[in-house]
């Protein structure tokens, strides 16, 4: 095995994405999956996933993909009107727990700001 594809087969994203892991999907169109946040932080706490493993947004490679991973971001949840918050943590004082580049998307109440 690669470098590369023993990093891949240990996240928990990339395994998630495979199938081999369940979550509540609520988006796949191929290259990228949205799903329901275990521990959500919100009402509507969704996150959006590529399904190619770049370890985060200091990473990323493909400015297309970014700009798709947003726009499927703000369709999810139907929050539209009524507004929501797109979060990108990276790194250690970002915030990151996973190492598999995600969108979040969190709504459903008044966020607050600044956030933790
Ligand atoms: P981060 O802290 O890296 O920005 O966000 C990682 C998010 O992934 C966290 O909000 C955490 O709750 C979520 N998460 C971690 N493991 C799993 C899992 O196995 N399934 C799902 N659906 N979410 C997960
Ligand atoms: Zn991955």
């Amino acid at each position: 095995l690669s470098e590369k594809s023993i990093e891949e087969s240990s996240c928990i994203f990339c395994r998630i994405v495979s199938g081999q892991i369940p979550a509540d999907r609520v988006h796949d169109d191929g290259e990228i999956i949205a799903i329901k946040d275990v521990n959500p932080q919100a009402p509507t706490h969704l996150l959006v996933i590529p399904h190619r493993h770049i370890k985060g947004v200091g990473d990323l490679d493909d400015q297309a993909l970014m700009g798709k991973l947003f726009m499927v971001a703000a369709r999810q949840g139907g929050l539209l009107e009524k507004g929501f918050r797109l979060v990108v943590n990276n790194g250690n004082e970002g915030g990151q727990t996973v190492d598999h580049l995600h969108v979040h998307v969190l709504g459903g109440r008044q966020l607050t700001w600044p956030p933790g």
